[in-house]
């Protein structure tokens, strides 16, 4: 047994909450409206100003997961419909799709970019596809044209699983404004902002937006803070459709107004850190990280690091090595074919994702967050020249 880390651990990921996050919520607390109202309303209109888009409708939901299950909702995809993603995603990517009763189609990545390879969705295409959910890994965007054109071809529709991508330029462009039939953002706790749990629905698509709204608190034509500030009495509504539960609260939107204006300055501090491991694991038996095109903007959510082919150390002793120094890493992901439920459903096989297996036994994502320090990148790129160099 080693001795115990006489360091503090260094954990793979943490938010970033001010001193503005916290007296913003202190004032919705004391305001008297606490689920979705005014705070709600001005967090979706910041995030349409932030994305620069004065067409965007910026639908306020409770989780990424929501708004992608409500995007997929309003595009009426059902039962007997397909929808292709990649496999080396979280499992939210496509359990939205089951929820609808639709059935998902696993391609393989790119291994350059670690994002889902156009050719391969376009070789998956049957006359029951619907939809095409990209995910720009990391924060990296995928590659757009090729899945538009693609999706203009076939007559399908594209929802940009946009959980790591805030901010991310794709030719210059933010994602979000790309073009999609919708694009959707997670405000999870370890990612690019939070407001602990939420996510925003994305779209130019005035129809999909109301649909959007309406399912997004239980097919009520109408949201409760309208009726409750309403200058004549408002008891009555109606129930068009038998929608979710998906709003989020004013205590999640005060946090995301002051994590969004401090976006950019997150991204820039895990760029520093990105730019130090860069620089000190080079010459290591390691394949860095693929970066943005030059002059594209890359919001770093991960640092994902692969194993060469040829190191000599297996990628979980790199992570027992690491966490028996204080530090945390994780992989992400476990790729989809590899869970039971995606296996068994779709008897899927490693080999069909040649990319995507490679990349997974070999990968693991260091530390990255606003607050990390370039001392705590040094440690962990102490321990990995111990145990790779
Ligand atoms: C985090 C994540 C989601 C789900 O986001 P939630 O806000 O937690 O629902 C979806 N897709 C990807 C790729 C993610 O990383």
């Amino acid at each position: 047994m080693s001795e115990p880390s006489p360091l503090p651990f260094l954990p793979f990921a943490l938010p970033e909450i001010g001193d503005e996050e916290i007296a913003e919520v202190v004032d919705t607390l004391r305001s008297g409206w606490v689920t979705t109202g005014p705070k709600a309303k001005r967090f979706e209109a910041a995030f349409g100003e932030f994305l620069g888009d004065p067409a965007l409708h910026c639908i306020a939901v409770n989780s990424a997961t929501a708004g992608l299950h409500l995007a997929l909702e309003a595009l009426g995809i059902g039962p007997g419909d397909e929808v292709i993603t990649t496999t080396h995603t979280f499992t939210a990517t496509a359990e939205v799709v089951r929820y609808l009763g639709a059935d998902v189609k696993l391609v393989d990545i790119d291994p350059a970019t670690l994002n889902i390879d156009p050719a391969l969705v376009e070789a998956a295409i049957t006359p029951k596809t619907k939809a095409i959910i990209p995910v720009h890994y990391a924060g990296l965007a995928a590659d757009m044209d090729a899945i538009h054109a693609i999706a203009a071809q076939h007559g399908l529709q594209v929802v940009e699983d946009a959980a790591h991508a805030l901010p991310t330029t794709y030719k210059g462009r933010l994602v979000g404004t790309l073009g999609s039939a919708a694009t959707v953002f997670s405000f999870y706790a370890n990612k690019t902002m939070t407001t602990g749990e939420g996510g925003m629905l994305v779209t130019r698509d005035a129809k999909l937006a109301e649909r959007a709204k309406v399912m997004r608190l239980h097919g009520i034509n109408r949201d409760a803070f309208d009726r409750f500030t309403a200058k004549v009495p408002s008891w009555y509504y109606e129930i068009v459709a038998p929608g979710f539960k998906y709003n989020l609260t004013d205590i999640g939107a005060a946090l995301g107004l002051h994590q969004l204006a401090k976006v950019r300055r997150f991204a820039d501090a895990r760029r520093a850190v990105v730019e130090r491991y860069n620089e000190a694991l080079a010459d290591l038996p390691v394949m860095l990280p693929p970066d943005a095109l030059p002059g594209d903007e890359h919001p770093w959510h991960l640092y994902v690091l692969r194993l060469a082919d040829a190191c000599p150390v297996s990628r979980d002793a790199v992570i027992e090595a690491l966490f028996r120094a204080g530090i945390g890493a994780s992989v992400h992901y476990i790729p989809l074919h590899l869970h039971p439920y995606w296996r068994d459903r779709y008897d899927l096989k490693p080999a069909q994702f040649p990319h995507s297996h490679h990349a997974y036994e070999r990968m693991l994502s260091l530390p990255l967050y606003s607050r990390m320090t370039l001392a705590d990148a040094d440690r962990v790129v102490g321990v990995l020249r111990q145990v790779l160099g």
